[in-house]
């Protein structure tokens, strides 16, 4: 059945591949951003498609349209980017959300939300579990986008217990592939830009943090399953379990790039959570035996390819 489908934040990096995604699988989609860090060469292949419509709007201020489902990605979500004007970022995720679900209840559409590893923060439960309520900073400089994400799962739990609003909400753990934003500022996007560019990989502190990176394929299958089943609302977790240190990462990307950068050691950031991987034990149960499927070199070969393409540069070699 073809859908009419919303998707906030569809010019950045995950909504211009969920885009692609529901466009290819035969739904109507409208696009909605302000291109704060997404970017209309993200979704300009569309432009064409009489399916496909890009509307420029900030969630923060109200909208109406006519749509079965709503994806809400609209948020900045790398840490230089969301912390460049934090009381915009909170607003964009609590004001934004109301709107959303305001829309959701008003048009009767099922809406899911994309929230975040962050709301577990620095974790002192080791793999985060769903049932596991966190460690986060209130007042510290990460706080605007996770205790944002953390109301917004609220909002969308007292909207589905108020007014029996059809949620959906999947925490998702660092994310990486073509389209992100290569000065985006995360880690996987910074390392292979320097590698590219023969530039030094700037490890933060001694690089035995941990992450579990997942490729942007096995995540965009794990959003749509969840959006189109009927037996949870969540949170679920979505990402990657294979866990791995950022120095590790920087190696990888090292050798796959054949590059002659090295590796040099910066200030680690306030409050960079030591350690972070999901377990993804209901994703698996819940979304029809859902599991990442791309091994982190392979991903890294594909995202490392696509910089190439679109940065024009080879290993250290700047064109
Ligand atoms: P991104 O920065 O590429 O995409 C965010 C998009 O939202 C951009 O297109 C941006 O222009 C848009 N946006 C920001 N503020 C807006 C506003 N006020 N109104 C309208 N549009 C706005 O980042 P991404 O990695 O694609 O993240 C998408 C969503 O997924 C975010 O909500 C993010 O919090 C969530 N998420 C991503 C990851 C990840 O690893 N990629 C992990 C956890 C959660
Ligand atoms: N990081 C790093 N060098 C960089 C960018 C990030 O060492 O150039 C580290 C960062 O401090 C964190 C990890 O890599 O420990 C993941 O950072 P990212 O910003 O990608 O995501 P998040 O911290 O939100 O998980």
């Amino acid at each position: 059945m073809s859908l009419r489908i919303l998707v906030t934040g569809g010019a950045g990096f995950l909504g211009s591949n969920l885009c692609d995604r529901l466009l290819s699988d035969g739904h109507e989609v409208v696009c909605m951003d302000n291109l704060f860090t997404g970017r209309k060469v993200n979704i300009e292949h569309h432009f064409q498609n009489p399916k496909f419509e890009f509307i420029r709007h900030d969630v923060v201020d109200p909208f109406k349209v006519e749509v079965d489902q709503i994806y809400n990605l609209a948020c900045p979500a790398s840490p230089v980017h969301y912390r460049y004007n934090a009381i915009k970022t909170i607003k964009t995720s609590v004001m934004g959300m109301i709107n959303c679900l305001g829309l959701a209840k008003r048009v009767n559409a099922r809406i899911l939300q994309a929230s975040t590893s962050e709301v577990y923060g620095d974790p002192k439960v080791h793999p985060q579990s769903e049932d596991y309520w966190g460690h986060v900073n209130p007042i510290g400089p990460r706080s605007c986008y996770d205790e944002g994400k953390r109301c917004a799962e609220t909002l969308c739990f007292d909207y589905h217990r108020q007014n029996d609003v059809d949620i959906r909400i999947v925490r998702i753990f660092n994310t990486y592939g073509p389209r992100m934003h290569p000065d985006d500022g995360r880690v996987v996007s910074n390392f292979i830009g320097q590698a590219l560019r023969g530039d030094d990989l700037t490890v933060h502190g001694d690089g035995r943090q941990t992450r579990s990176f997942c490729y942007v394929s096995d995540l965009i299958e794990g959003m749509v399953r969840m959006m189109n089943q009927d037996h949870v609302t969540g949170p679920l977790n979505l990402g990657n379990p294979g866990e791995c240190t950022i120095r590790e990462l920087a190696r990888h990307i090292i050798d796959l790039t054949e590059t002659s950068s090295e590796i040099v050691h910066c200030e680690l950031p306030m409050d960079d959570p030591r350690q972070r991987r999901p377990n993804v034990d209901l994703a698996e149960k819940f979304l029809d035996n859902w599991r990442p499927l791309v091994p982190l070199v392979e991903g890294l070969q594909k995202t490392i390819r696509h910089f190439r393409e679109t940065l024009g540069i080879g290993a250290g070699i700047q064109v």
